[in-house]
């Protein structure tokens, strides 16, 4: 992720893909121009590092030189095309190869067409590394297209948020929401993950959603859903994932201007995790954090049935059922563990002592997110 000026970005074309994507125009355009030398006009400032690139590859004899012209204003393509630098050299009889960096609504081509009206060159082709089919508003033809990519603002390799970002050797796209700050509060049955996400809740405004409650409140409404989820729970088993999955996207879905999610008691498996993954990549974000109770399994069980006195839960009143759903926890969950570490975000907290003081454990690690 990369901020420049007030906006945030995240990597989208990797600069292995771009430089694979010039050699693939080259080869084209080499292929076709056979051993005619060609002129190849860059369309300032955007295309600089696309010629560069491009030229040094092409394998043949060809000239270079730029035309300047300016659209951008911040964000919005203005209709207003400035002609800084035109054409400086007679291209009468030579064959003329275009190179933009990238081709959007195509008002800055219907200016290219406009220049070269009467210079009476044998031929005009057009290259763009970048074009937005879905923006694109010409009947203008590109005769050779490195990437179609989706209308959406990009910034890196030569094109710019306000004067910012040409200098990336790779793309990156405008993300679309707010920074977010999510995490997964982990632990086994009993760790204190529900008590601590109250606390966690106010004092970071987020969002707070707890599988587990989401599936106790459909029971108690006797949903379809919660009669499903029933025959699991009542035995300390996992409720399938698709069905889990389903509902929590709903619940995310239904706090769609969150500054950020506790998510308790899911994943759970790392089906979960993958799709916990791909819902906050759609929406332009990520977890920042697995943050992980860590108690002694007796605790636990002494905690559950203490837990079960007052909660009215049936699987924390059955000590057998307690001890399988700790059993589940640590074949089916425990690995999440390894998910997480591998992404370097996995944090262990000691979950044994006051809630005050659990609770300052795990805003140390909040706050250093
Ligand atoms: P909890 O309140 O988190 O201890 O969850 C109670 C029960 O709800 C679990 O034992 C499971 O049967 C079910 N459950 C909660 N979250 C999930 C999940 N992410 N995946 C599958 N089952 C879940």
């Amino acid at each position: 992720m990369i901020k420049l000026h007030d906006l945030h970005f995240k990597p989208f074309i990797s600069e292995d893909e771009i430089q694979a994507t010039v050699q693939h125009m080259v080869t084209a355009i080499a292929d076709d121009l056979q051993d005619e030398v060609p002129v190849f006009v860059g369309i300032l400032n955007g295309s600089f590092m696309f010629v560069s690139d491009f030229v040094k590859k092409y394998p043949k004899p060809c000239e270079v030189t730029f035309i300047k012209l300016a659209s951008y204003e911040g964000l919005k393509s203005t209709d207003d095309i400035q002609r800084l630098v035109g054409l400086t050299q007679d291209l009468t009889g030579r064959t003329v190869v275009i190179l933009e960096d990238i081709i959007d609504s195509g008002k800055t081509l219907a200016e290219v067409h406009r220049i070269f009206k009467n210079e009476n060159v044998k031929e005009l082709k057009i290259a763009t590394l970048f074009y937005k089919p879905e923006a694109y508003k010409k009947d203008f033809k590109l005769h050779y297209v490195g990437m179609e990519i989706p209308n959406k603002f990009i910034v890196g390799y030569g094109l710019d948020y306000d004067g910012l970002g040409r200098d990336l050797p790779a793309i990156y796209q405008l993300k679309t929401t707010q920074h977010m700050t999510n995490f997964v509060l982990f632990g086994p049955p009993g760790a204190g993950k529900g008590t601590q996400a109250e606390f966690l809740k106010e004092k970071y405004s987020l969002v707070h959603i707890s599988t587990g409650d989401v599936f106790r409140f459909n029971i108690k409404n006797e949903t379809a859903l919660g009669m499903l989820a029933k025959s699991y729970m009542d035995k300390g088993e996992l409720v399938p994932d698709q069905v889990t999955i389903d509902m929590l996207n709903a619940e995310v879905e239904k706090n769609a201007d969150a500054k950020g999610f506790i998510f308790d008691g899911f994943p759970r498996t790392n089906a979960q995790a993958e799709a916990l993954d791909k819902l906050m990549d759609q929406k332009d974000s990520q977890i920042n954090a697995m943050i992980a109770l860590e108690v002694d399994d007796e605790v636990l069980v002494q905690r559950l049935l203490e837990r079960g006195k007052t909660s009215g839960r049936a699987d924390d009143a059955d000590e057998n059922i307690i001890r399988n759903r700790i059993k589940e926890y640590y074949k089916k969950t425990a690995i999440l563990k390894d998910y997480y570490s591998a992404q370097d975000k996995y944090y262990g907290v000691d979950g044994v002592g006051s809630i005050e003081d659990i609770t300052e454990r795990l805003s140390a690690v909040i706050d250093s997110l």
